[in-house]
């Protein structure tokens, strides 16, 4: 979805396969692309999650079992991405969310 400068997108994965397995092969892909894009030219934060929540109106809907944030800025096309790349959980089943929030042009890059 677009609107504005801003551009966002959004997955859940749930398989019967391996699922952290598939976790780590989307990480790589992600850091793969990110990396690609940027050709060394851009910046890149990583971050590792180790647990937290989700509460949407003071109630908590699901569990981070581990997870990834993503923050990269690229120096080329003066854009800045926010990827969210969680291992999620509720009682009942686990599933895999893949989250990007975009600016493009990014405010950081304005004088
Ligand atoms: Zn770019």
């Amino acid at each position: 979805m677009k609107t504005g400068n801003g551009c966002i997108g959004s997955i859940n994965l749930e398989t019967n396969g391996n699922l952290e397995k598939l976790f780590k092969h989307i990480k790589k892909l992600v850091l793969s692309e990110i990396n690609e894009h940027l050709g060394g030219k851009g910046e890149i934060i990583e971050a590792r999650v180790e647990k937290g929540e989700i509460r949407d109106m003071g109630v908590r809907e699901f569990r981070i079992l581990q997870g990834y944030f993503f923050e990269v800025y690229c120096f080329k096309c003066f854009r800045s991405s926010f990827i969210r790349l969680f291992l999620e959980s509720d009682e009942r089943k686990t599933w895999i969310s893949l989250d990007i929030d975009e600016w493009n042009p990014s405010p950081w890059f304005e004088e």
